[in-house]
């Protein structure tokens, strides 16, 4: 891309300080406040051409709101809040900048809705396709995180929403569901939780193999997105296989002992003292998840 420093110069006239943001980007280091009652939370998540989404087919701003989106669901699989973020972008050789404006402005959106600003980051063009990697800072701000290692046997499994067939589109636009995170954790003992990037089958797997437990589900109570049912016409593939095995959907799944009802959030069974994963009492491999566009 020409004039790379136009680029970096643009985004810092982007940038402002507000709230916790001291010091945006523009120096060598932004600056946050932090409260020391506050725990750091830190991931990072990239997505990748050809892997998580197509340049051929969606948009620079589409692929901006994803990347930010799946590190803004990492937030609320914790529970925590979004403080700020940095993005580091490899850029095809040429893209121009109007292509690398509406990528950033994609993430910022998807930020914004948070209140998490982009607070600093790295961009270079390569001829190679495009790369995009957001790494994010949370704070706990009251409450503790949510680990995938506290489900006790006996705990109720419930997740916030419809599942399968992401693929369509979903994949691209989805809302992480922070504020939900947070409603349920100050008002019930979560024991586990994680977004569902792979799959239930397979982040379902990930909490019980943490938790050292089991889980039993029934298949009339798993929740599918109507998406499924779409794609299940298309390939054959029953919508119930894609509701459990489908990546993307970037719900949450959770564990408490709690009975909890609260709109949107179904309950799909129950863990076990069993390390494996039945569902209607039948052993449920997890299917092994490929993100094919
Ligand atoms: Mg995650």
């Amino acid at each position: 891309m020409a004039g790379e420093f136009d680029f970096i110069h643009w985004i810092q006239r982007q940038q402002q300080a507000d709230g916790n943001v001291i010091l945006p980007a523009g120096d060598d280091m932004a600056v946050l406040r932090w409260s020391s009652a506050d725990l750091l939370l830190v991931a990072v998540d990239q997505v990748i051409d050809g892997v998580h989404f197509d340049s051929a087919i969606h948009s620079p701003r589409q692929i901006g709101r994803k990347v930010m989106n799946r590190n803004l669901s990492d937030c609320a699989a914790m529970a925590c809040l979004p403080a700020g973020a940095v993005a580091c972008v490899a850029l095809p050789r040429g893209c121009g900048h109007e292509y690398a404006q509406a990528l950033y402005l994609g993430m910022r959106e998807a930020g914004d809705a948070f209140d998490c600003a982009i607070v600093g980051g790295d961009t270079g063009s390569w001829p190679g396709k495009l790369v995009a990697s957001v790494t994010i800072f949370g704070r706990s701000a009251g409450i503790e995180p949510i680990k995938r290692s506290g489900a006790r046997a006996g705990d109720w499994i419930y997740v916030t929403g419809a599942l399968g067939g992401s693929i369509l589109g979903r994949h691209m636009d989805f809302v992480p569901r922070i504020a939900l995170a947070r409603a349920l954790a100050q008002a019930h003992r979560l024991t586990a939780m994680i977004d569902i990037s792979d799959g239930l089958s397979r982040d379902l797997a990930h909490i019980c193999r943490a938790s050292g437990v089991g889980a039993d589900l029934q298949s009339d109570r798993i929740p599918i997105h109507d998406d499924a049912w779409t794609l299940a016409v298309k390939d054959g593939r029953p919508a119930l296989q894609h509701a459990l095995h489908d990546g993307e959907d970037h719900e949450l799944c959770f564990t408490s002992p709690d009975a909890i009802t609260m709109p949107g959030i179904v309950r799909i069974g129950q863990t076990t003292a069993q390390r494996e994963i039945r569902l209607d009492g039948q052993s449920l491999p997890a299917a092994a998840w490929e993100h094919t566009l």
